[in-house]
């Protein structure tokens, strides 16, 4: 958890440096929980210390979502290691001279593997071969074929990467690869949200100290500035909207993350099984909307935050379009937001007959009728209660029209994401409300502007639940019924 509030800083500061220890990170993970001892030994001191940087690299011309089209090939040798050939595309981090060595995990075939996704290993290839010592030895031959030009992240090196019979080593079961790339991707998909999160803090800052300084117009409703010749821009309703929209998603994604990391750390450390397994649950839940809603909300913050410096936010010399071309990829990798939505509905709900949604419906149902008397919390309870009981029918109404059609649920999955995070975010800012309203008179100005942020998120903000909730049930027809060859 603490770790994760550092990670949101780090992005903000630079995203695409920040993708270098991430992916160590990922990589930690990945060999901790399914390396043999040896390459332990070998490897996670180096990755810890940041001596060594790591890459996931899954994606190949042909392939991206569909990973079960993967050609990369793997051959056993008689010491036990393995040679690996094949092509990757888009490797972040893929190459560089920041740490002294590269541990690329690869997904590819060993021989005679089954067809599709159930036929792909995962291989531990360094860059460079280490020594007994664990020093760097022989250069292994996985090298960058070209670095990929990019709308943003420029400080990272998206690269092409060729395996020409290089040596590696495989992670886990033959077969299993997948099953062990899972542990990297999950870690990799909260920390793309939290990437999102970062810009989204960062450009609020930026466009909060522009909109006090930036003098334009004159307030509607009278002059507030006399001293000056215009009155700063912050007074005009629509650049608040603006201001408030990103410092909303900002607050309401920090809330939500922090629980998630809070619940990751009862998943891995908590002494009762029963809440480990509870905590495990939640996190599956709740990690294709970590990814694709915070990544949404980014796009949408950034774009806000530019708009408040006019002309002056599109020009490079501010920075705020940068802040924009980095959130964009955040959308993409790690599965499309689109492919989140489909894990979401499909298989952490619809598959498991809507039991982890229903728990994490409990809480919040407990949560309703414990606050739902309180006459100062009504403003919140009222559509948090709402929003709770509409998100239980969807469920079902789509659920029962999967069973005729299962294009149904791809048609409903994206817009039903986005309502499943508002009721989220709705849960999170009516629990900060109630806290802001017992320190409302003290001196700390924080919950005053909480409050307001819980007011706005409400007023502004939650109300698109409506429309989406009208998209997800307009069904799959209005998409499908026009034939290819007719667009
Ligand atoms: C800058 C950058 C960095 C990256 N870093 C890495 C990295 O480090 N390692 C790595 O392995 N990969 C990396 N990637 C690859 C990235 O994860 C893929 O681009 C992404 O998963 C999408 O795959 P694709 O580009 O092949 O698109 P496709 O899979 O071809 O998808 C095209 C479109 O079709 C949609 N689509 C596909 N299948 C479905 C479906 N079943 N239902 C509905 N819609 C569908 C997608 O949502 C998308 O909109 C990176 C990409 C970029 C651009």
């Amino acid at each position: 958890m603490l770790n994760n509030s550092f990670y949101e800083m780090l992005n903000s500061s630079n995203q695409a440096w920040t993708m270098y220890p991430g992916l160590s990170h990922g990589a930690y993970e990945c060999l901790k929980e399914h390396g043999t001892d040896d390459q332990k030994k070998t490897y996670l001191p180096k990755l810890v210390s940041g001596e060594w940087t790591g890459t996931m690299c899954l994606t190949e011309p042909h392939c991206g979502t569909d990973l079960g089209l993967l050609r990369s090939k793997a051959i056993p040798n008689e010491d036990g290691s393995w040679t690996i050939t094949g092509n990757k595309i888009f490797i972040s981090a893929g190459e560089h001279d920041m740490a002294e060595n590269i541990l690329h995990l690869v997904l590819a075939r060993v021989p005679d593997a089954p067809e599709g996704s159930k036929g792909i290993s995962l291989f531990l290839v360094p860059k460079f071969l280490p020594n007994a010592d664990g020093s760097v030895g022989e250069r292994n031959p996985i090298f960058c074929g070209a670095i990929e030009e990019k709308m943003g992240i420029h400080g990272n090196s998206t690269c092409q990467m060729n395996l020409d019979g290089a040596k590696g080593w495989i992670i886990g079961q033959p077969n299993k690869g997948l099953n062990a790339m899972f542990v990297f991707m999950n870690a990799a998909r909260l920390g793309v949200g939290m990437q999102s999160l970062g810009l989204t803090e960062v450009a609020y800052q930026n466009a909060l100290v522009y909109a006090k300084d930036r003098l334009q117009m004159r307030s509607l409703s009278g002059v507030k500035a006399p001293d000056k010749p215009a009155d700063p821009i912050i007074v005009h309703p629509d650049v608040r909207r603006m201001l408030l929209t990103a410092k909303a998603y900002a607050e309401g994604g920090r809330a939500f993350t922090s629980y998630v990391a809070l619940q990751i750390d009862r998943e891995l450390n908590h002494p009762d099984e029963e809440v480990r397994k509870e905590a495990a649950d939640e996190v599956a839940l709740l990690t294709p909307v970590v990814k694709a809603f915070i990544t949404d909300n980014g796009w949408i913050a950034t774009s806000e935050a530019m708009q408040v410096f006019g002309g002056h936010g599109y020009i490079s010399e501010w920075g705020m379009e940068q802040y924009v071309r980095d959130a964009r990829i955040n959308m993409i990798y790690e599965g499309t937001n689109t492919v989140q939505s489909l894990d979401l509905l499909g298989r952490k709900i619809l598959m498991d007959n809507g039991a982890k949604l229903r728990k994490f419906g409990e809480k919040i149902r407990a949560y309703v009728e414990e606050h739902g008397t309180d006459e100062a919390m009504s403003e919140f309870i009222t559509p948090l209660g709402e929003l709770g009981d509409k998100v239980g029918k969807l469920t079902m109404e789509i659920g029962m029209k999967a069973f005729q059609n299962p294009d149904e649920v791809g048609a409903a999955a994206v817009p039903y994401l986005r309502v499943v995070g508002h009721l989220v975010y709705s849960y999170f800012f009516a629990q900060m409300a109630k806290i802001a309203l017992e320190k409302q008179d003290s001196d700390d100005t924080f919950y005053k502007a909480k409050l307001q942020t819980a007011r706005f998120y409400f007023g502004r903000l939650y109300p698109e639940t409506a429309m989406l909730i009208r998209q997800a049930r307009s069904g799959a027809a209005n998409l499908m019924a026009l034939d290819a060859d007719l667009f």
